[in-house]
């Protein structure tokens, strides 16, 4: 989005690296399922703020019958990402697509030298730039107990989203899904859809599944509530205002789902109000409570997961993993009850990590044998280390100011690196979903623009 801006408002250069060579599709987007449904209506995912129904007028060019509160598949969205990305590149400008890991970014007064491999242990190659926006994406999640990261690959699988096959070669065997979340609900189609019959567990701690959107085509537009900047400051006070204006809306006859959709617009005040020990409260003990309230799924698919937990193929477990151990078959996990204190082992042929994306960008001085120090990638891990970037410490990504200009550990702000996307959780929280990184596509492509001018570069900020 930030590439389609830079280039619909001509003469920018852009070259987009990518290591898998998926170009604006990423992980959410390069699903070759058609059971994977965007969770959020059609109606709200254009990549522009200022043309609100793109994406729907792209779908009736595309011969697509939707109205704005459809939930299509994610791979259609995929193309029109590519489409958008394509129609910028024919509007104007340079841009040059490169399939490779950026490895390093380091700023000198005039550019933004970055290190990059073709592929692993390929020769290191450089590219300078006058600025360049990291938007890096959703990572692997962590692997919830180290004894799983002992297991072979074929017993367990960290990245549900790597592209290898889902399903172990017997259809009926038994299969864990560590997490009840929206990633859980994907692979758990996926793996029904590639005809895997077995039964299918999942754990989480408190075994929270997320909750459906309403299927009314059209829902009631709700207004965000008043006074929420008087709210007070606390993840608790935050709980009881929204309980309150749930109360409130029931008894007009309004659901909830509109309540929490209108807090949408002033989520990142609300967050941008809670001090550090708020934030770490509320990522600890709210956190599970408000995903599966905002991260709604398709009603569809919510369908689809409540019959297979109905016909007993899919069983939902609270607790957590204390150990796996693997055996000639599988491997017996061994798992706490919540609540009861009680322990059970099971066994399965594989386990699956759904515990979502890792935004946790902190680097240990301790650093493995990969060098990382716990960061995802070798950039984070390099600009980190190197005080480019300042790492959350509540591990919610990388701190960047209103624009997204990474922050600097000293003496401040990074002026030619950019921030975008996840990792923006740090400072904004609700920043993961399209109706909010478009905002901040269109901001950040406005704030290299109006910059590019005290470079040297044409001012195109007023076509961002
Ligand atoms: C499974 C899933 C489903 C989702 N569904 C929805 C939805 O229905 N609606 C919605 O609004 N939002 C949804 N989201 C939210 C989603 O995060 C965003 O919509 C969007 O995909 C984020 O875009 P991005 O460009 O920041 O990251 P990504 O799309 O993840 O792209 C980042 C890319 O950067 C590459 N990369 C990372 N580091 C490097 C490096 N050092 N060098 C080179 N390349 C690198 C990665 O390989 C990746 O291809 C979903 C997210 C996920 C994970």
């Amino acid at each position: 989005m930030v590439a389609a801006h830079l280039l619909r408002a001509g003469g920018a250069r852009v070259v987009l690296f990518d290591q898998t060579g998926r170009f604006g599709t990423g992980v959410a987007y390069s699903t070759t399922s058609s059971q994977h449904l965007l969770n959020v209506p059609a109606g709200r995912m254009s990549a522009f703020p200022d043309a609100a129904d793109d994406f729907l007028r792209w779908g009736q060019r595309h011969g697509h019958v939707w109205t704005g509160g459809s939930f299509v598949p994610r791979m259609i969205y995929g193309q029109y990402l590519r489409d958008t990305l394509n129609a910028a590149e024919s509007a104007g400008g340079m841009l040059l697509r490169v399939t490779g890991e950026v490895i390093s970014a380091r700023e000198t007064p005039s550019e933004v030298k970055l290190e990059w491999r073709g592929e692993p242990g390929a020769a290191v190659q450089t590219t300078r730039a006058d600025a360049a926006v990291l938007a890096l994406g959703n990572f692997a999640p962590r692997a919830p107990h180290p004894s799983l990261r002992e297991l072979d690959p074929a017993r367990y699988m960290n990245d549900p989203w790597c592209g290898a096959a889902l399903a172990p070669a017997d259809p009926t065997s038994p299969l864990l899904l560590v997490g009840t979340g929206l990633t859980m609900v994907d692979v758990c189609l996926t793996l029904t859809e590639g005809g895997h019959r077995g039964p299918i567990h999942a754990v989480s701690r408190r075994g929270l599944l997320p909750t459906a959107h309403r299927a009314a085509p059209k829902p009631a537009k709700y207004e965000p509530p008043k006074g929420v900047e008087n709210w007070e400051r606390t993840a608790r006070g935050y709980l009881r205002e929204v309980r309150r204006e749930v109360a409130a809306a029931a008894k007009r006859g309004v659901d909830w789902r509109e309540v929490i959709t209108s807090l949408r617009p002033v989520t990142q005040r609300l967050w941008q109000g809670l001090d550090l020990r708020e934030r770490k409260r509320f990522n600890e003990h709210v956190r599970p409570f408000w995903e599966i309230v905002r991260h709604r799924s398709a009603p569809t698919i919510d369908g689809r997961i409540q019959e297979l937990i109905l016909s007993g193929r899919l069983v939902i477990h609270s607790g957590r993993i204390l150990g796996a151990t693997p055996v000639i078959d599988g491997v017996d996990v061994r798992m706490a009850t919540r609540g009861s204190g009680g322990e059970r082992t099971r066994r399965f042929s594989r386990v699956i990590n759904c515990t979502g994306p890792n935004s946790d960008c902190r680097v240990r001085a301790d650093a493995g044998a990969d060098g990382l120090g716990g960061a995802p990638t070798a950039l984070i891990a390099q600009l980190v280390r190197e005080g480019l970037a300042t790492a959350d410490p509540l591990g919610l990504g990388l701190r960047a100011d209103a624009e997204g200009r990474l922050e600097r550990k000293s003496p401040g702000l990074a002026p030619r690196l950019w921030l975008i996307g996840p990792l923006r959780k740090a400072d904004l929280w609700e920043c993961t979903a399209v109706p909010e990184l478009r905002d901040e596509a269109a901001k950040v492509a406005g704030a290299i623009s109006r910059e590019s001018a005290a470079w040297g570069l044409p001012d195109v900020s007023a076509a961002c």
